[in-house]
């Protein structure tokens, strides 16, 4: 009798045993920015008596490489970080993405587009003359094409012909079949969002939720990967807080479960920019290279005095 409960509560902790993740995609060496995203999601693991775990987003074949991979896990255990084996690499999950595709397509949630970035900018630049076309919270201008009308044969007789397209969720079907969404945010957005928010993912218009060439986005496959892996604690930098409208509205689409959001400050550099990956004077490598050490670096990101 004893032994049941004890099995029940353990199994009990086990379940609700907070979980978090550090994401990067391997197209570059991790910066102070990475380090601080990391070192906070350890941390709030430790601290929270959690689990951590490392997260490969590697779908972009352009872009990333096996040796930025590499240089991303000796930089980390460099660090003093330790995480769960084995590492989730996304690419070599696009069959669950594409599945998830199907899903969306099976309710039709998504169509194909088959305007080139070239034929998008001079719609764009076309429609700006008039009145400002509107942008995403990423400054990319919303979807102004009409390929959600396309006729079923064209539309097929085009894919059969190999044509390329971007797979795109259809904003307002999308919308109407979830209602208005929250999500918990524990740390902040850029201008002090905290709490209880309302997601506005129509600011995103009909978002690219896949390729024909890479059956996923990185929308698509981080809100998936989450819900897989039982990430309850999404902690990552503010550039990422308005893709969380998104986020939440996928899982909606897809019956995932939301877990909570903490979007933490940036590093800046001098001139106040994002840090990027070119930026070699704020590279981890770099600084080890000239003698810093795993704690110069927590001081350097503002987590130690
Ligand atoms: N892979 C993303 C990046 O490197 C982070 C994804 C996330 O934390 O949601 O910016």
């Amino acid at each position: 009798m004893l032994a049941r409960w004890v099995y029940a509560f353990v199994a009990a902790a086990i379940m609700t045993q907070p979980v978090f993740r550090f994401a990067p995609s391997p197209n570059g060496h991790l910066h102070l920015g990475h380090a601080l995203s990391a070192l906070l999601n350890f941390d709030m693991a430790r601290a929270a008596s959690g689990r951590f775990l490392l997260r490969i987003e590697d779908i972009d074949a352009t872009r990333c490489r096996p040796e930025f991979e590499e240089a991303i896990v000796e930089d980390l255990t460099w660090l003093g970080l330790e995480w769960e084996q084995p590492v989730r690499r996304q690419s070599a999950h696009f069959g669950e993405y594409h599945a998830a595709l199907d899903r969306l397509d099976a309710r039709r949630l998504t169509f194909p587009a088959f305007e080139s970035r070239a034929e998008i900018a001079r719609m764009v630049a076309d429609r700006d003359v008039r009145e400002r076309w509107p942008r995403d919270p990423d400054g990319v201008p919303v979807y102004p094409g009409a390929a959600r009308q396309m006729r079923h044969d064209e539309r097929e007789s085009r894919i059969a012909n190999g044509e390329p397209y971007a797979i795109r969720l259809d904003m307002e079907r999308a919308l109407e079949w979830t209602g208005p969404l929250t999500w918990t945010e524990t740390g902040a957005g850029p201008q002090g969002e905290t709490g209880e928010l309302m997601a506005d993912p129509v600011a995103w218009g009909d978002v690219i939720v896949g390729r024909k060439e890479t059956p996923t986005s990185y929308h698509l496959s981080v809100v998936l990967d989450d819900a897989l892996q039982g990430v309850t604690h999404v902690v990552r930098g503010q550039d990422l807080f308005w893709a969380t409208s998104v986020h939440r509205l996928l899982q909606s689409l897809l019956d995932l479960p939301a877990p909570a959001y903490h979007h933490h400050r940036l590093m800046l550099d001098n001139d106040g920019r994002k840090l990027s990956k070119s930026t070699l004077a704020t590279g981890l490598r770099e600084l080890r290279a000239a003698g810093a050490s795993p704690a110069d670096i927590r001081r350097l990101v503002g987590l130690a005095a």
